[in-house]
């Protein structure tokens, strides 16, 4: 067990940002997994995921001591998972489904808890 009285301010307020961006992102996780509203989550997935990578993206340049060096890679790299997460989900326009496929390469063409065709564009 970590003895939060013990760490230095800066740290603690970096590991509390850490476990915040979690919940959050679990959070929202949660929310497009259960969420009915198909409509809904195609309007807020592309936001949700840039919201994620970006938020991502300042706590690691913050956690790197603001490091100049790392910003590019670090900014590669978001935008790289930005479009995976994109392209990784698909909305049900029946039942309403998150539906994730493991290849965002290869969309799903049929929902997997109701049978109904999924669309062929984005979201
Ligand atoms: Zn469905």
């Amino acid at each position: 067990m970590i003895d939060l009285g013990a760490l230095p301010f800066e740290d603690l307020v970096m590991l509390l940002s850490a476990i915040a961006w979690v919940l959050v992102a679990g959070g929202g996780l949660a929310f497009f997994a259960t969420h009915r509203d198909a409509a809904l989550k195609r309007r807020l997935w592309p936001w949700a995921n840039l919201l994620a990578s970006a938020s991502f993206v300042a706590l690691a340049v913050w956690a790197s001591g603001a490091s100049v060096e790392l910003a590019p890679l670090l900014l590669v790299g978001a935008a790289g998972l930005t479009a995976y997460g994109y392209r990784a989900a698909q909305f049900c326009g029946r039942c309403g489904a998150t539906v994730f496929s493991a290849n965002p390469f290869v969309r799903e063409r049929f929902c997997p808890k109701c049978a109904a065709r999924l669309r062929a564009d984005a979201g």
